[in-house]
């Protein structure tokens, strides 16, 4: 049986290597389908990927407020919209909050672990899983469409860290 693609973020990694690799394969991605990755998207999908935890709207908002003086709110709705739809982003219901994709390229349902200590969020496209929730769904008579499954509980860090104190 293979081990489900997983993409847990360790404690110490060189994050700028994320980040770069998310905007390639973004570069990559939009120039493939024809979409055009503009620069208030490109620098949207970065702050999404400035960390492994969930980033708000509203953050988002601040921080190119920050940077350009303003930043009118439908803008950076649109941008997000984008990537969502790009399959760039991934948001989070149970956090209103949105995070990168480390596998684009690939259709998938997500399965996202989330740490509710440390916000940490990794993400699993097991299609096992998929296979799995589809089938019973079916069996139901219910034609699953979308699947995104939030599960909430403590990373390995934060669990590591909890046992030695
Ligand atoms: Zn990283
Ligand atoms: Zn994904
Ligand atoms: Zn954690």
């Amino acid at each position: 049986m293979n081990t489900p693609e997983a993409h847990i973020p360790c404690g110490t990694h060189d994050h700028q290597s994320c980040v770069s690799e998310a905007l390639a394969t973004a570069e990559e991605l939009c120039r493939d389908r024809g979409l055009r990755l503009t620069k208030t998207r490109r620098r949207v999908l970065e702050l999404v990927w400035s960390s492994h935890k969930p980033i708000g709207a509203y953050d988002i908002l601040q921080q190119l407020g920050k940077e350009s003086g303003s930043a009118a709110p439908p803008t950076v709705y649109r941008a997000l919209e984008f990537l969502i739809e790009a399959g760039l982003v991934h948001r989070l219901d149970s956090l209103n909050a949105f995070i990168g994709c480390p596998e684009p390229l690939q259709g998938h349902a997500g399965q996202f672990l989330i740490c509710r200590n440390c916000r940490t969020v990794a993400e699993l496209s097991d299609a096992g899983i998929e296979e799995l929730v589809r089938d019973t769904a079916r069996q139901h008579g219910f034609e699953a469409t979308r699947q995104m499954l939030e599960i909430d509980g403590l990373c390995k860090n934060c669990r590591t860290a909890q046992q030695s104190a």
